[in-house]
């Protein structure tokens, strides 16, 4: 059985990331591998693809497992960081009742094994806990405003489930649990196809496509390197009393319409901007309110959209596109 964290005395833990192959996960994993943690990856290779953690295989202190976390799994840990869920409206859309299986039963699972083995979990929330807001900045005390049954609630009502039973698991068996509120992040790892706005308009401009800006392109989003991101995920794991959710992400404000001139900028494009019909439940605006990261966790982001735009752009400049498979829809 596991010491459980507090009485555990190596400084290295063993830590497992679902979810671990994807964007934000092969991040983490990344970064926890480089400490020198023992880093177990779990993942169903739905939006991500082994080769994310191709430079991770072969480390000593590194473990990739194939499995979906809607099934139970066992295995002693210190820490869970419970990642595992499609992120991008294209892709949560796909199959909505898959994503709420891996939001629900997936937080049931790694929940469980917390408790079992006296880990400490942190579950990946989302800014769409708060839905379409009525308040700007949102704080961890707003509700939200959120559809139960529109295209987009699989996922909003999956996570918002999900940090339900965090909770609850708290109160009612003493889980540790952080539960972290991550906005629209984007950054070098993000998959070329997709389906969210920076990896779209990237890719758009860098092809010479016209950028579809959906509806008028005046709906807001905040949108935070992954580098900060990740630390602040980490600072927030590692902390060691928070509890109550809490935001990450960058209070940057953007209207997607200036996201679109962004990249036409970055790129040297000489593509056009599109209009095209708004999605359903699209949120008119987001915008986090850090101030109890940044008293919590004395954290913040460092690097602004205009910063971080052009490592985006880099990134997305410098792919095989061939490595990468297209969403089936
Ligand atoms: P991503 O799609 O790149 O990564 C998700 C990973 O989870 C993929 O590797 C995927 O294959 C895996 N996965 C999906 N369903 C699974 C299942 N049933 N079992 C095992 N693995 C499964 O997305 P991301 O941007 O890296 O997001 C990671 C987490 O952070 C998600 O939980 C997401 O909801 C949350 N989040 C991300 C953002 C963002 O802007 N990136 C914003 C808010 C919340
Ligand atoms: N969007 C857009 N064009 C695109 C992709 C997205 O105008 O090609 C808009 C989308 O309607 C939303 C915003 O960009 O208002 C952010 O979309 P994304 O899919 O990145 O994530 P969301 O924040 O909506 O979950």
């Amino acid at each position: 059985m596991s010491n459980g964290t507090a009485e555990k005395k190596d400084p290295y833990l063993r830590v497992l990331v679902t979810g671990g192959a994807g964007f934000l996960g092969s991040h983490l994993c990344r970064r926890l591998v480089a400490q020198g943690h023992e880093v177990v990856c779990l993942d169903n290779f739905f939006t991500s693809q082994k080769t994310n953690v191709a430079d991770l295989i072969g480390k000593p202190n590194f473990e990739l497992i194939r499995h979906d976390v809607t099934t139970p799994f066992f295995i002693e840990c210190d820490q869970i960081y419970n990642m595992a869920c499609p992120a991008s409206p294209v892709h949560y859309q796909y199959n909505p009742v898959k994503t709420m299986k891996t939001s629900v039963l997936g937080a049931m699972n790694m929940l469980g094994l917390a408790k079992r083995v006296k880990a400490r979990l942190l579950q990946a929330s989302t800014s769409e806990v708060y839905g379409d807001p009525e308040v700007s900045p949102q704080p961890e005390e707003y509700w939200g405003k959120v559809n139960c049954n529109g295209v987009r609630s699989c996922y909003d009502e999956g996570k918002r489930a999900a940090e339900t039973l965090c909770f609850d698991y708290h109160r009612q068996n003493g889980v540790d649990i952080r539960v972290a509120r991550i906005f629209n992040t984007y950054g070098p790892g993000m998959h070329p196809y997709d389906g969210r706005v920076v990896s779209n308009f990237i890719m758009q401009a860098i092809n010479g496509e016209d950028i579809t800006v959906y509806g008028e392109g005046k709906q807001t989003r905040s949108f935070c390197f992954v580098d900060d991101l990740v630390d602040g995920l980490m600072k927030l794991m590692n902390q060691t009393s928070t509890i109550g959710p809490v935001n990450i992400g960058n209070p940057g404000e953007f209207t997607i319409k200036q996201l679109a001139e962004l990249a036409i900028k970055h790129t040297g494009s000489s593509s056009k901007i599109v209009h095209l019909p708004l999605p359903g439940d699209d949120p008119q605006q987001r915008k986090p309110d850090i101030t109890k990261a940044r008293e919590i966790l004395g954290w913040e982001p460092k690097i602004k959209l205009e910063d971080g735009l052009p490592k985006a752009v880099a990134y997305f400049s410098s792919l095989d596109l061939s490595r990468f498979r297209k969403p089936t829809k």
